[in-house]
C-alpha cells in the first residue's frame, strides 16, 4: 500500500491536535507532503472539557512552530506545575485536612543518590517536612503562588517543569487555526458511511453532501462514538471500571470574585465521599468538576457535593453532566485506521492523561510516514498497539495508586482500598515498596507515562506504610542527605524571590503582540 492522503474524522482536541502536528511534521504545505483532510460534523458537539495538561505539551506546541504568547492568549491558558491533592489520605477533621503535592519537577538526586530512603528514615524519626518539599523547590513555589518561569525566559522553557491549563473550546479553535495555516483541508459534514476494500481496509468514507472522501490512512477522532475503529471495524473495548470506578463528571465554570484574583499554578484535586473535584484556574474563571462513581452515589447527591464545594460563587450557574465509560481498545490501529483521543480510550481526568495520549499517538503516527510498504505499515500498527496498550495499562495502575492507599472509610474509598480491586502489577509493587525504595527497574521505561518519581510523590505523599528499619544500616549517608535537604530549602527560598506571581506572568504574555 502506498499513499500520503490522511483523512481525520472529528474536530475536537484529538482531531485538531493530530491534524496540526501531522501537518507540521509531514509538510502538508509542500507539494510532496502529506495531504491532510479533517471532516467534522458541525451538529455533533465536542466533549468541551479537558483543561489540564502534562509537560509534554510544551514540546508538542514548540513543534507546531507557534509562539508561547500566541498559544497562551488564544487558548486563555495559564501555567500548571503539578497537582495538589487534598483529603485523599484522610477526611478533613476539625478543620485539619491531609494533603500532598505531585510536582512536575523531578526530585533532586545529588550525585545520583536517591534521597527517598533518607527522607523516610527522617520522617519515621519525627521530621515533618513533606516528601515533595524535601526533594524539590516546586512545592514552595506553588505554595507562594509563583509562576514556573520569568517573562524573559525562552518560549516553552523555564527553571521549573510545567504544563498548562486552558479553555478547551478555545484551545481547539487555536489548533484549528494552526492546522489550517499549515495546509490542512477543513470540511464540515457528518460521516454516515464507510466503504471497505477487499482486504478490509477503509477505502473511503461518505459524508452527506460532501460525498465520498478517499484516503490512505484514516484517523478516528470521533470521540466516544468511535465511528471508524469501533462501529466500522469492531475493535473491542476493554473496560477497566472494576479498578477505576469513576464514570460521571459534573462540570461548572465559576467566575472569580475579582478580576485580579490570584490564579493557582496547579490543579487542585480534592477528595469527596464518592469521587474528587478538579479545580483549575484560568485567567477569568475557574473550571471545576466533580468526578464520581455512579455505583457509589447518585447525580442529585453529586450535585450537592459539587455545589457544597463551590459555595456561593456557583449560585445560579448550571452544572453539566458528562457520562463516560472507563477503558480502552487494545487494538487502536487496524489496517489503515488508527484511533486517537476518546475513540481509543479514556479513564478519568486524574493526572490529565487524555491530551498527553493524543500527543503520544500523533508522534508515533508521524513516524510511520510515508506509507510505502504494506509490511512496514502492518508492523508499525502492531508496534503502535503494543506501545499504546502498554501505556494505557500502566496508567490504570498509576491512577489506582492514588486511591488504593487511602485511609478514608466511606464505601467508595473502602472499595478502592480493597486489594481485590488493584491490578496485580500494582499490588506486587506495593508489597515490595513497603521494604525498599522505588527503583527504576520496577518500570519498562518506554511504556511509562509516569516516571518512578511520580510513584514516589504519590506513595510518600499518601504516607504509605513502610518498614525500612531492618535495612537502615544500608543508608549510611544521612549527613550528606540532610545537607541536600537544606540546599533544597535554600534554593526554594531563592526561587520564590526570583519568580513572579502567576497572574503577573500570564498577563505579561497576554499583553505581547
Ligand atoms: P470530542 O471532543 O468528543 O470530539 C469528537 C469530534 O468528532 C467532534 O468534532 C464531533 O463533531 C466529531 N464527530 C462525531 N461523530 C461524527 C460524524 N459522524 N461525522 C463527523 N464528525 C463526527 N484530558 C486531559 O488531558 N486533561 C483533562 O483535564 C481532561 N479532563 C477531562 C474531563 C472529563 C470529564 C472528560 C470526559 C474528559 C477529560 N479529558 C481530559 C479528556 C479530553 O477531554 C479528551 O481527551 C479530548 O477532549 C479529546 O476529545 P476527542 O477530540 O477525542 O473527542
Amino acid at each position: 500500500m502506498t499513499g500520503n492522503r490522511i483523512v481525520i474524522v472529528g474536530g475536537g482536541t484529538a482531531g485538531w491536535l493530530t491534524a496540526a502536528y501531522l501537518a507540521k511534521r509531514l509538510g502538508a504545505d509542500r507539494p510532496d507532503g502529506a495531504k491532510i483532510t479533517l471532516v467534522e460534523a458541525p451538529d455533533i458537539a465536542t466533549i468541551g472539557v479537558g483543561e489540564g495538561t502534562f509537560p509534554t505539551i510544551r514540546s508538542t506546541l514548540a513543534e507546531l512552530g507557534v509562539s508561547e504568547a500566541r498559544f497562551l492568549r488564544e487558548s486563555s491558558a495559564t501555567f500548571k506545575q503539578g497537582v495538589r491533592f487534598v483529603n485523599w489520605e484522610r477526611r478533613s477533621e476539625n478543620g485539619k485536612s491531609s494533603e500532598y503535592f505531585h510536582p512536575f519537577n523531578l526530585p533532586l538526586r545529588p550525585n545520583g543518590r536517591d534521597l527517598s530512603p533518607y527522607w523516610l528514615l527522617e520522617h519515621q524519626a519525627g521530621a515533618t517536612l513533606p516528601f515533595a518539599d524535601a526533594v524539590t523547590t516546586q512545592g514552595a513555589i506553588i505554595g507562594e503562588g509563583r509562576a514556573p518561569k520569568r517573562p524573559e525566559d525562552p518560549d516553552f522553557q523555564g527553571p521549573m517543569n510545567y504544563a498548562y491549563h486552558f479553555d478547551a473550546a478555545r484551545f481547539a479553535d487555536f489548533l484549528r487555526g494552526v492546522a489550517v495555516e499549515a495546509g490542512v483541508t477543513h470540511l464540515k459534514g457528518k460521516v454516515d458511511g464507510v466503504t471497505r476494500d477487499m482486504r478490509g481496509d477503509i477505502a473511503s468514507i461518505q459524508a452527506g453532501e460532501l460525498g465520498t472522501i478517499e484516503g490512505d490512512l484514516f484517523i478516528d477522532c470521533s470521540g466516544f462514538r468511535a465511528l471508524l475503529i469501533g462501529e466500522a471495524l469492531g475493535a473491542p473495548f476493554k473496560r477497566v471500571d472494576d479498578v477505576l470506578f469513576n464514570d460521571r463528571a459534573l462540570a461548572i465554570q465559576v467566575p472569580y470574585e475579582t478580576p485580579d484574583a490570584p490564579i493557582d499554578p496547579y490543579t487542585l484535586a480534592t477528595a469527596h465521599e464518592a469521587g474528587w473535584t478538579w479545580d483549575i484556574g484560568l485567567d477569568s474563571r475557574r473550571g471545576v468538576g466533580y468526578v464520581f462513581s455512579s455505583r457509589h452515589t447518585d447525580e442529585a447527591r453529586a450535585e450537592e457535593v459539587l455545589r457544597g464545594y463551590v459555595g456561593r460563587a456557583g449560585d445560579g450557574l448550571d452544572a453539566r453532566l458528562l457520562k463516560f465509560q472507563t477503558g480502552y481498545r487494545e487494538r487502536q490501529w487496524i489496517g489503515n485506521c488508527v484511533a486517537v483521543g476518546l475513540s481509543a480510550g479514556f479513564f478519568e481526568p486524574l493526572e490529565s492523561t487524555g491530551i498527553m495520549l493524543i500527543e503520544a499517538a500523533a508522534v508515533m503516527i508521524a513516524e510511520v510516514f510515508p506509507l510505502r510498504d504494506r509490511a512496514a505499515l502492518d508492523a508499525g500498527a502492531r508496534n503502535f498497539n503494543r506501545l499504546m496498550a502498554g501505556r494505557f495499562e500502566r496508567i490504570v495502575s498509576f491512577l489506582k495508586l492514588h486511591y488504593g492507599l487511602t485511609r478514608r472509610d466511606e464505601p467508595y474509598w473502602r472499595d478502592n482500598a480493597d486489594p481485590a480491586t488493584w491490578p496485580e502489577a500494582l499490588a506486587d509493587l506495593l508489597a515490595q515498596w513497603k521494604h525498599r525504595p522505588v527503583s527504576r527497574f520496577d518500570f519498562l521505561v518506554d511504556l511509562e507515562t509516569f516516571l518512578p518519581s511520580s510513584y514516589q510523590y504519590i506513595l510518600y505523599g499518601m504516607n504509605a506504610a513502610t518498614d525500612f528499619a531492618p535495612v537502615a544500616g544500608r543508608y549510611d549517608e544521612g549527613a550528606a542527605a540532610r545537607q541536600s535537604f537544606a540546599k533544597v530549602a535554600e534554593a526554594a527560598r531563592e526561587a520564590v524571590r526570583r519568580l513572579p506571581p502567576h497572574r503577573q506572568l500570564v498577563e505579561a504574555y497576554y499583553a505581547r503582540g
